[in-house]
């Protein structure tokens, strides 16, 4: 358990340390809470098919075919997008006539995160041997063997050309850390009475610029090395319409309006101090796509087979959009699903239930406004080696 109420703030470092969704199975994980990326990431899977199909497949290779999912959470929408994965590249092999090679799949994420929850939502292996037809048919079943792999995707995680496909999801827009000038008293970009960027000055969200493209350049530097010439990569992160950093669209409305107000109540109620609350920042940043376009030319590794903006829809799932009172909890779950880990550590677990309580109950008084305006783009993009 985190500790309470005056503890120091996080440090950047510490932050890769401590990032995770909420793991376990209650009513707040990850697992429970994950069904609007669940319902996004089926509608771009027609754009996850062509990047793999445009993989060079080669026949009989005796290396087993390599597939990574980056910040894959501890989630089912891992192992489903990895079985679309595994079996788009098994009938590919099917229909030119050529036997299959093994797979092997790796679920890499930070070490905090909760990878006990993932590995028993996996299904039991295959008996390996059997008929391509059988494998593809097996749902109940996984034909590729697993492996989880901690640690940032903004640095080194595998041998040098040793993986076909990388996919990541609903992860490149979480920094590695807060800018120091954001938490910095004396900087200009000092993120005042503010718990996010969304609406703040425009140099903190410089800063926040800066960092997403400084952590993207990293990550594609690291890939360069990592990915085989003839593989491909998937990545969707959140995306912004605005040209505006200070303008985070959805992103924005999750973390800038009632989580701000709920911060801002903690403080007024004299339940926390106004430093305190400062010093705490959301580490996301939706990018625009020229944002995200400029760091993958200056890289130059990488030649843009797909790269567009995506309209979501809302991270709302409910059953019933006329119950406000289940809006209300489902942005509190939604918010603390995603932040909860990092809250608790900055404020003590407590008073995170104090501020998750008031995120609700402000959310449900704006049920309906919620349901209507609350929508996320993502940035798409399919990525091979440039020729
Ligand atoms: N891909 C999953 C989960 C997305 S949640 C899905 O589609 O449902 C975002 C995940 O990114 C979290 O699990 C978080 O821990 C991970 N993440 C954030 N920063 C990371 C980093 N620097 N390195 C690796 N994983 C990271």
């Amino acid at each position: 358990m985190a500790p309470m109420g005056d503890n120091v703030v996080v440090s950047n470092m510490e932050l890769e340390r401590l990032l995770s969704m909420k793991g376990g199975k209650g009513e707040a994980s990850y697992a429970n809470n994950s069904q609007a990326q669940a319902i996004h990431a089926r509608s771009m899977l027609h754009l996850l098919r062509e990047t793999l199909d445009r993989v060079e497949l080669v026949e009989g290779r005796e290396v087993p075919f390599v597939v990574v999912d980056l910040g894959c959470s501890c989630g089912s929408n891992t192992i489903n997008v990895v079985d679309v994965m595994i079996k788009h590249v098994m009938k590919r092999y099917e229909v030119l006539g050529w036997q299959p090679p093994e797979f092997s799949a790796f679920f890499s994420d930070l070490p905090s995160n909760d990878f006990n929850t993932l590995f028993q939502l996996l299904p039991p292996l295959a008996n390996y041997g059997v008929s391509m037809e059988e494998c593809l048919a097996a749902n109940n079943h996984r034909s590729y063997f697993a492996a989880g792999v901690p640690g940032s995707f903004y640095r080194r995680l595998f041998p040098a050309r040793s993986v076909d496909v990388f996919h990541s999801a609903f992860s490149l827009h979480w920094l590695s850390q807060v800018p120091e000038s954001v938490v910095e008293k004396r900087s200009s970009a000092y993120n005042k009475g503010r718990v996010f960027i969304h609406g703040a000055d425009e140099s903190t969200a410089n800063a926040y610029k800066k960092q997403f493209q400084t952590d993207l350049a990293g990550f594609l530097k690291a890939r360069s090395v990592e990915m085989k010439r003839e593989g491909s990569m998937f990545l969707v992160c959140l995306a912004r319409t605005s040209v505006d950093p200070t303008d985070q669209g959805g992103a924005g409305l999750l973390f800038g309006t009632h989580f701000q107000d709920a911060w801002d109540d903690l403080v007024q109620e004299g339940l926390l101090s106004q430093e305190k609350r400062d010093s705490f920042n959301i580490p996301v940043y939706a990018a625009s796509l020229q944002d995200f376009k400029e760091v993958v030319e200056a890289n130059g590794s990488f030649s843009i087979d797909k790269l567009e903006v995506f309209k979501g829809g809302s991270p709302l799932v409910v059953n019933q959009p006329d119950d406000a009172s289940e809006v209300g909890r489902a942005l509190a779950n939604s918010c603390r699903t995603v932040c909860g880990v990092l809250v608790d550590a900055h404020i003590g677990d407590k008073l995170s239930e104090e501020l998750f309580l008031r995120v609700e109950r402000r959310a449900t008084t704006h049920a309906k406004e919620l349901l209507e305006q609350l929508q996320f783009f993502h940035i798409v993009a399919s990525l091979s080696f440039a020729q």
